[in-house]
């Protein structure tokens, strides 16, 4: 039975899955399993916020571990990462020896996705998630490095009220900055001394599976933001990931040629499940949605092997797979397990691709600079978004002119709902609330 109190610190402190599309954490720590797992694979290149956490805060992050623990009653805790991080292996190798045996560092491959939450499980405790299911299925938790971090803080009575993520790309000076929750982009890329490019586009998170924003004067730091990237508007990176969706199915259509290298390759499918991504290009040029093979889509996870590493004719079946995947969902198809025993490809270690050759492939090797932390930012405005998590926005509980203080709440969890708590991130007064959004001026 999970430990109540500390779900409902969590809960209170508005801490969502930091590493991905935000989760509630109070949610996913609400199980009994055996062990959890830190993932600071931090496998998205050119991203250095959680081997910075790992290396410099790795006393709260093992704080946070075991408060994870004692919540879910897991026994064994693991901090993953990867080897070539060497100051945050040695300071969590240090911190864990602490623990007598109770958390252990697991050194990871450098491959991606080693950070994928099916891979991560299968590599450190050697279980299959079942197809569509969950870590918690097979006896596991899995956690990022910043969510267990904010979980820490939780439990000490400090709301999420900031951000690490680097800044990295075409930009004068990549750093790693911790910035205030609802901090403009653009102020966030002008303190990293500004783009070095009179035309560029920004990425949000990482070059495989980060989004293009696409308007960054209005864009502004959210819980989930890892990264900021900038680069080229015709890099590869950027291109594929705004190409019209018309253009995508001429493409689509006239160049596949079949030869099913990015199921060869493609993650989930080499775990056993039943994905085969080239069956997914046929069925998308043909319109053939109601087909049994197109609810394979449903089991991409969108981590783009197959669009920017497997794919020799530079095809995208990740966002063929995006496609098909909303179109099912709109109808309410859902996934059925059938229980099958899946088993794991016997080539799957010889084809887990390797980081180095990603980076290269993608044409970033000149970005990969892994840069420093460069300190806490601040803002003299914030426009905090009621909704940066899964789950149903937040109530805002505050109107223009009221003043408050970093770390007040601001938006309340609906009745009922599922979703988390928003929380001012700098002291001052609301000057608007709208669309969405509450905009608090220093
Ligand atoms: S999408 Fe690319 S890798 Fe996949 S079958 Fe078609 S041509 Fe081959
Ligand atoms: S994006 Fe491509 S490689 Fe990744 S899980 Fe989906 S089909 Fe597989």
């Amino acid at each position: 039975m999970a430990n109540q109190q500390t779900i409902d610190k969590i809960r209170e402190a508005g801490v969502v899955g930091a590493g991905g599309a935000g989760l509630p954490t109070q949610v996913k720590v609400n199980a009994s399993v055996d062990t959890v797992l830190v993932n600071g694979a931090s496998c998205e290149p050119l991203l250095s916020s959680d081997p910075y956490l790992m290396e410099h805060e790795v006393e709260t992050l093992v704080r946070g571990l075991e408060s994870v623990m004692e919540c879910t009653g897991a026994s064994k805790g693991y901090i993953c990462l990867k080897g070539k991080h060497a100051g945050a292996m040695a300071s969590v190798r240090a911190a864990a020896a602490r623990t007598g045996g109770k958390i252990e560092a697991f050194e990871l491959g450098d491959f991606y996705p080693a950070g994928d939450e099916q891979v991560l499980v299968h590599e450190v405790l050697g279980r299959t998630v079942p197809e569509m299911g969950l870590p918690l299925q097979v006896g596991a938790v899995v956690s990022n490095v910043e969510t267990v971090f904010n979980i820490a803080r939780a439990l000490d009575g400090r709301p999420v009220t900031h951000r690490y993520l680097t800044v990295a790309g075409e930009i004068a000076k990549p750093m790693v900055v911790k910035a205030p929750i609802g901090m403009p982009v653009a102020d966030v890329l002008a303190l990293a001394g500004g783009p070095t490019i009179s035309e560029y586009r920004v990425v949000d998170g990482g070059p495989m599976m980060g989004k293009v924003i696409p308007d960054v004067s209005r864009a502004v730091v959210t819980k989930t933001t890892s990264g900021l990237l900038v680069l080229p508007p015709e890099h590869n990176v950027v291109a594929r990931k705004i190409m019209e969706p018309a253009r995508l199915r001429n493409f689509t259509n006239t160049c596949c040629c079949q030869c099913s290298r990015c199921t060869d390759l493609c993650p989930r499918h080499l775990l056993g499940h039943s994905l085969h991504p080239h069956k997914l290009m046929r069925v998308f040029a043909n319109q053939e949605m109601d087909s049994e093979i197109a609810k394979e889509a449903l089991l991409c996870s969108e981590c783009g092997i197959c669009e920017k590493f497997a794919c020799p004719l530079g095809v995208s079946p990740r966002e063929v797979n995006a496609q098909i995947k909303r179109v099912l969902m709109q109808g309410g198809v859902k996934w059925q397990n059938t229980g099958r025993e899946l088993s794991t490809n016997p080539f799957r270690d010889e084809r887990r691709v390797p980081t180095s050759r990603l980076i290269h492939r993608l044409g970033i090797s000149a970005y990969d600079t892994h840069p420093g932390y460069a300190g806490e930012l601040t803002s003299s405005v914030v426009h905090i978004p009621l909704r940066q998590h899964i789950g149903a926005p937040a109530m805002c509980i505050v109107s223009e002119g009221v003043r408050v203080q970093c770390g007040d709440v601001i938006g309340e969890i609906p009745e009922k709902a599922m979703g988390a708590r928003i929380h001012a991130s700098i002291s001052g007064v609301v000057e608007s609330v709208a669309d969405g959004m509450v905009t608090i001026k220093a």
